[in-house]
């Protein structure tokens, strides 16, 4: 039998297996807040507990599922990237960016992803498996101990690692919730944003969670012939689900949605692609985000150069559509989705 894993564990799980040793209640709270608050890295740490007790927890709980590999840093050391294998060997990789105040990690949800987008890297790898939610959830506390060496704190979390979230949604959720709670990481559900491909269903029940976390939509083409080309999920979900969707969404959460865009030279940088995306978030309250692709080994597109990007921009801009062009931050490392992995 394999041992329960700590991060996989709620404080109400972890306070039924202590009282079930015959440990007061009271111990449950104390081992959490030893690892979420004070960040303890492993049971030995635990100097306010009794020794018997440090020793059980080791011998019958799993710590940690992450083994680091291989870390990456960006020539500025601004993006730090990390590969971790699974104890059963499956990949998956964690970024941190600092950008002035803030300390942004992004998170996988999945070992690879089954969504096969062209351009995407983890999605040229195909998909290994989900992750649980301990295996969310441990990516922020491994960081959080890190950054809390130089006096520094998770700010923010983006699901845009490997995997897409809401095709693993309980997992997913329950790890916002967990690093959420107030007795633990207690970081703020507008902290996090979830990016998506795109599935309607999984939309419509997010908004319906009473979660304040942000909404991403990786759309990327405005009609679905361009679309599907780039996301072959566009054929089973196409534009006009999703929207309707997202349109669901912002009618019960009343919350602006970001529409993710990657610059894709002379292929979704075009002045009809500008006008077709415009019409098609008329009315909402929406932002979008213009990424310059990064480029991937199995891709043959290439990222618009600035002129171009700044033509798309400003196409948006006359339109009333507020966008901002992203700065590909950490290029230098792969840092884009999945491209660390999948090099290994
Ligand atoms: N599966 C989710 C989240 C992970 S991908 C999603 O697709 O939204 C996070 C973002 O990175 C998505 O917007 C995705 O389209 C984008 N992305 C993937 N590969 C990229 C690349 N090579 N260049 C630029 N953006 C990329
Ligand atoms: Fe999966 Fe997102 Fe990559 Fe598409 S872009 S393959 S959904 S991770």
């Amino acid at each position: 039998m394999t041992e329960p894993y700590f991060f996989d564990l709620s404080l109400g799980d972890l306070t039924a297996l202590l009282t079930g040793w015959g440990e007061p209640a009271y111990r449950a709270r104390q081992i959490w807040h030893g690892v979420y608050r004070s960040l303890w890295p492993d049971p030995a740490a635990f100097t306010n507990l009794p020794l018997a007790l440090r020793d059980r927890l080791a011998e019958e709980l799993e710590f940690s599922h992450l083994h680091p590999q291989k870390e990456q840093r960006s020539l500025d050391g601004e993006t730090l990237k990390v590969l971790f294998h699974l104890p059963d060997g499956n990949p998956l990789e964690t970024v941190r960016m600092r950008y002035l105040k803030r300390r942004t990690l992004c998170v996988s949800t999945q070992s690879g992803c089954a969504m096969g987008c062209a351009f995407c890297a983890t999605g040229q790898m195909g998909f290994r498996r989900n992750l649980s939610a301990g295996e969310i959830v441990e990516q922020v506390v491994y960081f959080a101990r890190r950054l809390a060496a130089h006096g520094e704190r998770v700010t923010n979390i983006v699901l845009m690692g490997m995997g897409e979230p809401l095709h693993n949604y309980d997992a997913t959720l329950e790890a916002v919730r967990r690093l959420n709670h107030p007795e633990g990481m207690n970081l703020g559900a507008r902290r996090f944003t979830l990016s998506t491909v795109g599935l309607p269903d999984a939309i419509r029940r997010l908004a319906r969670e009473d979660l304040q976390v942000n909404l991403a939509v990786s759309l990327h083409a405005a009609d679905d012939e361009l679309r599907a080309e780039m996301l072959p999920i566009n054929r089973r979900y196409p534009i006009a689900q999703v929207m309707e969707a997202v349109r669901d969404y912002v009618a019960h959460t009343h919350r602006r949605v970001t529409f993710e865009w990657a610059l894709i030279r002379e292929l979704n940088d075009t002045p009809e692609q500008a006008e077709k995306l415009a019409a098609l978030l008329r009315g909402l309250p929406a932002h979008v985000n213009l990424i310059p692709l990064n480029p991937t080994a199995g891709y043959g597109g290439q990222a618009s150069d600035r002129a171009r990007a700044a033509a798309f921009q400003q196409a948006l801009e006359r339109r009333g559509i507020p966008c901002t062009i992203r700065l590909r931050r950490g290029i230098d490392i792969q840092a884009g989705c999945g491209q660390l992995a999948s090099h290994h």
